[in-house]
Parts: C-alpha cells; structure tokens; sequence
C-alpha cells in the first residue's frame, strides 16, 4: 500500500481583491490599466531587481491593458522568465510580463507607478520578500530593509 501524503489544513487563502488601478512612468508615455489586488505585493533581491529596487504586485493577463506606449517601451531581460518593459524616455519601469513554468503566464506592476496612491496608503500595503538571489523565491531573505 502506498503512502499518500496526509493533506495538511491550512487556513484558506482570503479572496483577491481586486481593485482598478491605472499606473504610468514619470514621463507619461508608458500607460497601464490593471486590475490588481494590492494586499499580496513583493519585494525580491534578485540582480535585477536589487538594482532596480522593484515592488510589483501580480497581474493576471485579462486584467492588464497596455493603454499607452507599445512603441515607448524598450524591453530588458535576463533568462526570458520575465520581460521587463520600461520608458525609453524616462527610464521607469512600469511593468514586466513574466512566464514561470510553475505559475504561468502573468504580468507586474510597478507598486510605485501605480496613480494616486498617498503616502499613508502606499505605506500600508503589505509586502512579502523573495530570496530571489538564491533561488529561493518563496522565502524571504535574512535581511529585507534595504530592499
Ligand atoms: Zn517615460
Ligand atoms: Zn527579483
């Protein structure tokens, strides 16, 4: 008889709210309208995002709409997993699609692109750390502050 692995209960994820956002880089030209639910954002250590100091919050496929910049956006990317798009004006990135074999197709926002947000509730959105560096993506890293 074989042994299955005993299911564990866990407590159910809540729902996703999702809530209409538009976002945009500094210049303007790169506009996005996205349907997101901000209560599960990230922050990673990986080299990229280090470097870029990213926080981006999940976007499913149907609710991301490129409203402007198809021709403004240049795309940078290391392994092919995530395509990251930014102003070739400005700089910012605004969004990346991502395609993780585990997880699928996806896109990101910029938290810090998003329109509107005040400081009080920027700060308020929940943030959960990737150990991206080492691989280790559903952990967070030993030390976060900095990213
Ligand atoms: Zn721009
Ligand atoms: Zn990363």
């Amino acid at each position: 008889m074989s042994s299955e692995p005993i299911p564990v209960q866990t407590t159910p994820a809540p729902a996703p709210v999702l809530k209409t956002h538009t976002a945009a880089c500094h210049c303007g030209d790169v506009k996005v309208k996205v349907n997101v639910d901000l209560s599960a954002t990230g922050r990673c250590n990986c080299t990229v995002c280090v470097k870029k100091r990213s926080w981006n919050a999940r976007v499913a496929i149907e609710e991301f709409t490129l409203v402007a910049g198809a021709d403004a956006c240049s795309v940078y990317t290391l392994s092919g997993a995530a395509l990251h798009h930014f102003c070739k004006r400005c700089g910012v990135s605004v969004y990346s699609k991502c395609n993780i074999p585990t997880i699928g197709e996806f896109y990101t926002v910029s938290v810090n692109c998003l329109d509107g947000l005040t400081a009080d509730e920027l700060a308020a959105i929940p943030i959960r750390y990737s150990d991206g560096l080492n691989n280790n993506w559903w952990n967070p890293p030993t030390v976060t502050c900095y990213l």
